[in-house]
């Protein structure tokens, strides 16, 4: 996906603050930090939502055990924190390139829709 913003950060031809990679994902600081911690980590293979992990349930492996890495380098496993994915519109997906919103470093509040 040439004109895909995240793909062109996992290509390095946008910056961004990267703060974790492996071989499946790359993580790195919101843009817009809804807290003291917000990182996105998104599949280096693109795929527009979760609804694509249906066709691939290893990335789903994957992603979740590098959404464990990123949370506890980040120091957010001791005290708590939140993961998302937005999918679609009315799920407010803007970019759609998945991506999982990890969230932490404060109290978060009862903000699910
Ligand atoms: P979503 O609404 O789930 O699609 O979230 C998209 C997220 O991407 C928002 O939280 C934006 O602040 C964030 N974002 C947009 N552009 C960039 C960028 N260039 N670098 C880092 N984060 C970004
Ligand atoms: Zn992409």
């Amino acid at each position: 996906m040439a004109e895909c913003l995240f793909c062109r950060i996992i290509r390095r031809e946008l910056p961004a603050e990267i703060v974790y990679e492996d071989d499946h994902c790359l993580a790195f600081r919101d843009i817009n930090p809804q807290a003291p911690v917000h990182i996105l980590v998104v599949p280096k293979l693109h795929l527009e939502s979760m609804l694509d992990l249906e066709h691939h349930p290893e990335l789903a492996g994957f992603l979740g055990v590098s959404l464990v890495n990123v949370a506890r380098e980040q120091g957010l496993v001791t005290n708590g924190f939140r993961v998302i994915t937005n999918i679609g519109d009315w799920g407010g997906q803007v970019i759609k390139h998945l991506h999982f919103h990890v969230l932490g470093g404060r109290q978060l509040g009862n903000t699910l829709g």
